[in-house]
C-alpha cells in the first residue's frame, strides 16, 4: 500500500495528510476530520484538516518551488518525461486507487477501475503530450517585423475539485497546470481526499520536486478553499463544483484579481426524435442518468421524447432501468452505488417526496432499496423516473444530482429546443436522431458547451470542454486547458 495513505492505520482506518513540500505532514492546528464509506457509512480514514496556516505553507512550498525553477525552468522534454512516468505511476496502482475510490464515493468498482483511473492516467499522459507537441503563432508583417507568440508558466494555479469524479477532475487540472510548468496547490473536496493524497506518492517517485505539487486537504467555506481562493501567492484558479459556489470563489477571487476557469452545475437533457435506434437510445440514456448514481455535471435527467413514441420508450426505460444492480460497490457486478453522505440523501429525496405536489408522477422508483445488513446504513436510493412533468418545475429546474429522472413528451424541433434551453444552465445534451439534418441542426440550436448525437459522454481531451450560463466560465480541454495556464507573450521584432 502507498505511503501517505495508510503511515498510521488505526483499527483499520486510514490515516490522510497533508501533502506539502514534497512531505506528508499533519496540519497546523493537528485537526482531523473523519471521511466515510457512502456504501456503508463506515468511518474509513482520518483526515488531516488543512486551515490557512496549512494553504499559506503550501502556497509559499509552491510559489518557491516556481521561482527557482524546478520545475517551471526545466526544458520540456524533461517535464514530459517525468509526467509520464506520473501518469505510468496512477496506471501501476490502479487497482488500489480503484477500490480506494470505490470505498470513498459509493461509486461502483467497474466505473472506478475502469473509467475513472484510467482516465485521471490519460488526463495527465495527454496533456503532456499536448505539451510537447505544442507549437506557437507567428505573424510576418511585410517583411518589417515578426510577431511571435511565446507560451509561459502562469506560476501558482489553485485547482479546487468535487467529490463526483475525485481522481479524474483532479486531474484533469494537475495534467495541463503541471504540463505548462506551475506549481500547484490543489484541494479535492471533503468527501474523498483518499486517491488525491495518493497522488503525492506518486508524484515524488516520478521526480516530480517537491513543492511543485502541493495536496491539502478539507472543507471550503472559512477553510482550506476559502484560503486558496484568497491567497496572494496563487496566480489562478481552476474550480470544478457547485455554480453556487462559483459566485463565491469568483468574489473572492475578484480581490487578487485572479484568472479563473470554472465547471459548474448542469440540468443535461436527453432529446430522442421518434427515427432514432429506440435499442441503443435506451441504453445509452440509462447511462446518461443512472451511471455514478446520477452524480455527473454531465447527466441528462430531462429526457424529452418525440410523442409518437413516448410510451414505448418509458416501458423499455422503466424495463432497462429495474435490470441496474445494487449492492456492494466493491463487486464488479454492482451498477448502481451510494450516494455521497446523508445530507444529500436527504436533499434528493426531497426532491422526490416534493415532486408530485408540483404535478409530477412518479412512473417508478423513489424508495430506498432494501439491501443487506452490512449496507443498510448505506445511502442507496432506488432508480426514480417522473412523467407528466411541465418544463418550469422545480424537478426540472434544478440540478437535483441523484438518480433523479424526469420523461415528457414533446411535438416538434422547436418545442423541445426550447424545453433544452429553458434553464439557468448550459452544459450538456444528448440528441438521438438518423435524420443527420435535423441532428446538426438542433445541435446548433442548443446552448450547451457539450453536445453529443447518438451517443453521450464519449470524451475526446483535445476538444473543448465547458458550458454556458451557470454551467460555467471558460473552457479547458485540449489548447484551451494549455492556454489558461499559460501567459501568452506577444513579441514583435523589427526585421
Ligand atoms: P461544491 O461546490 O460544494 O464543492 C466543490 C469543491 O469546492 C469542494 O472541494 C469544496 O470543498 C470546495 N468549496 C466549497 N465551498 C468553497 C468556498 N467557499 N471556497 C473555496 N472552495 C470551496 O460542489 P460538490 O457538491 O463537491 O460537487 C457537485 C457539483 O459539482 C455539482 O453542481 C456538479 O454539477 C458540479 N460538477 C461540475 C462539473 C463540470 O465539469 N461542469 C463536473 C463535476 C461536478
Amino acid at each position: 500500500m502507498i505511503a501517505g495513505v495508510r503511515t498510521q492505520p488505526q483499527n483499520g482506518v486510514l490515516d490522510i495528510k497533508l501533502f506539502i513540500d514534497g512531505a506528508y505532514v499533519d496540519a497546523l492546528s493537528g485537526k482531523t476530520f473523519e471521511s466515510r464509506n457512502p456504501a456503508t457509512n463506515e468511518v474509513i480514514a482520518h483526515v488531516a484538516e488543512a486551515g490557512s496556516a496549512d494553504v499559506d505553507r503550501a502556497a509559499k512550498a509552491a510559489r518557491r518551488a516556481f521561482e527557482d525553477g524546478r520545475w517551471s525552468k526545466r526544458k520540456v522534454g524533461e517535464r514530459v518525461a517525468i509526467l509520464k512516468r506520473f501518469a505510468d505511476g496512477i496506471r501501476r496502482n490502479l487497482r488500489d486507487l480503484a477500490e480506494l475510490e470505490t470505498l470513498d464515493t459509493g461509486k461502483p468498482i467497474r466505473e472506478s477501475f475502469g473509467f475513472d483511473v484510467p482516465r485521471a492516467a490519460q488526463n495527465i499522459e495527454y496533456f503532456a503530450e499536448a505539451i510537447a507537441h505544442a507549437g506557437t503563432e507567428a505573424y510576418p508583417v511585410d517583411g518589417d517585423f515578426l510577431n511571435y507568440v511565446l507560451r509561459q508558466p502562469v506560476g501558482v494555479a489553485g485547482c479546487i475539485s468535487p467529490w463526483n469524479l475525485p481522481l479524474l477532475l483532479l486531474t484533469w487540472k494537475l495534467g495541463p497546470a503541471l504540463a505548462c510548468g506551475n506549481s500547484v496547490v490543489c484541494k479535492p473536496a471533503e468527501f474523498t481526499p483518499i486517491t488525491a493524497s495518493m497522488l503525492g506518492t506518486i508524484a515524488n517517485e516520478a521526480g516530480i520536486p517537491p513543492g511543485v505539487l502541493n495536496i491539502v486537504q478539507g472543507y471550503g467555506p472559512d477553510a482550506a478553499g476559502s484560503a486558496i481562493t484568497a491567497h496572494p501567492e496563487i496566480d489562478i484558479l481552476s474550480f470544478t463544483g457547485d455554480s453556487k459556489t462559483g459566485r463565491v470563489i469568483m468574489r473572492a477571487a475578484s480581490e487578487t484579481l485572479k484568472d479563473v476557469s470554472f465547471e459548474l452545475g448542469g440540468k443535461g437533457a436527453g432529446v430522442v426524435f421518434a427515427d432514432c435506434d429506440l435499442e441503443k437510445a435506451v441504453e445509452q440514456l440509462i447511462r446518461a442518468t443512472f451511471q455514478n448514481q446520477g452524480e455527473v455535471c454531465l447527466a441528462a435527467p430531462r429526457l424529452l421524447i418525440e410523442r409518437p413514441i413516448f410510451a414505448e420508450f418509458c416501458e423499455r426505460f422503466e424495463h432497462a432501468a429495474r435490470a441496474l444492480r445494487f449492492g456492494d460497490p466493491l463487486d464488479s457486478s454492482t451498477t448502481i452505488g451510494a450516494l455521497i453522505d446523508r445530507e444529500h440523501l436527504d436533499r434528493v429525496s426531497e426532491f422526490v417526496a416534493s415532486a408530485p405536489s408540483e404535478g409530477a408522477q412518479l412512473l417508478f422508483g423513489g424508495e430506498r432499496p432494501a439491501l443487506d445488513d452490512a449496507f443498510a446504513s448505506g445511502h442507496f436510493l432506488e432508480p426514480t423516473a417522473f412523467v407528466g412533468v411541465h418544463p418550469t418545475m422545480r424537478i426540472c429546474q434544478e440540478e437535483v444530482f441523484g438518480p433523479v429522472v424526469t420523461l415528457a413528451p414533446f411535438d416538434g424541433e422547436d418545442e423541445v429546443i426550447d424545453i433544452v434551453n429553458g434553464t439557468r444552465y448550459g452544459l450538456a445534451a444528448t440528441i438521438w436522431t438518423r435524420d443527420l439534418a435535423r441532428a446538426h441542426r438542433v445541435a446548433a440550436r442548443v446552448r450547451t458547451g457539450l453536445t453529443w448525437i447518438n451517443c453521450w459522454y464519449v470524451r475526446d481531451l483535445r476538444t473543448p470542454f465547458g458550458g454556458m450560463h451557470e454551467s460555467g466560465i471558460g473552457r479547458e480541454g485540449g489548447i484551451r486547458s494549455l492556454d489558461f495556464y499559460s501567459e501568452i507573450k506577444n513579441v514583435c521584432l523589427a526585421l
